[in-house]
């Protein structure tokens, strides 16, 4: 089958007045269509650089990142961006930070906004609408942040350590609502974690990087005996303390 995303031999090296930092080299992987992947590794090996990569932020040093065989640079797929802080503005009401996007995109259409409309019914934030950022539970938040980058019916999302300003408990639900959330939709995802339990409870392959430069060091598809995963019953499946000692094992070595 023929991947959604391609990223083959991508490079980089950041430029500053302080000295060069290579961050990545020769990174090679792909994500398919529907298909959660998560990527974990040693802090600054180089996580965030790989998603502003396939964001378009920046562009490769060499190598190449594909979208369905086309460049990035000349591919309209529309890719969405959550970050673990959610960027909600505090003087705009949620209804006017969710429809941001669409209006800067100038997407503003009836389908759109009703599609908005909904996720706002079927995601408990409805009443909140008129609401200002700061009223909301930091899970609301996260939900909010959500549907704001869905409303552009992203092919891809790129999510950068999502859930980790979020306390244990919220974090664990929202984990389990945004995952219920892209699986109904058939979204294809690259999560960034720090978070061992959380990559393989969310996530169909891990992909383990070396410490700076980072480089696939090893990727680990995850098989889990549950009738239908979800991030909860994930930590359930008998499999899931194996996958952990085998990844802390890997990072542990990565960081060395
Ligand atoms: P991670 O997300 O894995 O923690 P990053 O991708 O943020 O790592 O950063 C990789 C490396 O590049 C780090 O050493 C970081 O300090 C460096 N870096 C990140 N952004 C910049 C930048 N804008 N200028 C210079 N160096 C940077
Ligand atoms: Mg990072």
């Amino acid at each position: 089958m023929k991947p959604l995303l391609d990223v083959e031999n991508v490079s980089y090296t950041y430029h500053a007045l302080s000295g060069e930092t290579k961050a990545l080299d020769r990174l090679s992987f792909q994500v398919h269509f529907n298909e959660f992947v998560g990527i974990i590794g040693p802090s600054g090996c180089g996580k965030s650089t790989i998603l502003s990569l396939i964001f378009g932020l920046i562009p490769p040093e060499s190598g190449e990142i594909k979208i369905h065989e086309a460049l990035l640079k000349d591919h309209t797929m529309p890719i969405g961006y959550m970050l673990q802080k959610d960027h909600l503005l505090e003087w705009r009401t949620v209804y006017e930070n969710i429809m941001l996007g669409l209006e800067i995109n100038h997407q503003m259409t009836p389908v759109r906004i009703k599609a908005v409309q909904q996720m706002l019914k079927d995601y408990g934030l409805d009443q909140f609408k008129d609401a200002r950022p700061s009223q909301l539970s930091g899970g609301m938040r996260q939900r909010a942040a959500l549907i704001r980058t869905l409303a552009l019916n992203p092919g891809l999302l790129l999510l950068d350590e999502p859930f980790s300003a979020l306390d244990y408990q919220t974090r664990l639900n929202v984990s389990e609502e945004i995952y219920t959330i892209l699986r109904k939709k058939h979204k294809s995802a690259i999560l960034v974690t720090h978070d061992i339990s959380e990559a393989i409870s969310f996530c169909d392959r891990i992909i383990v990087l070396t410490h700076r430069p980072g480089t696939v060091r090893e990727i680990l598809p995850i098989h889990l005996t549950l009738e239908k995963k979800t991030p909860l019953k994930a930590r359930t499946a008998k499999e899931f303390q194996n996958y952990f000692n085998q990844l802390w094992g890997d990072l542990n070595e990565s960081s060395d």
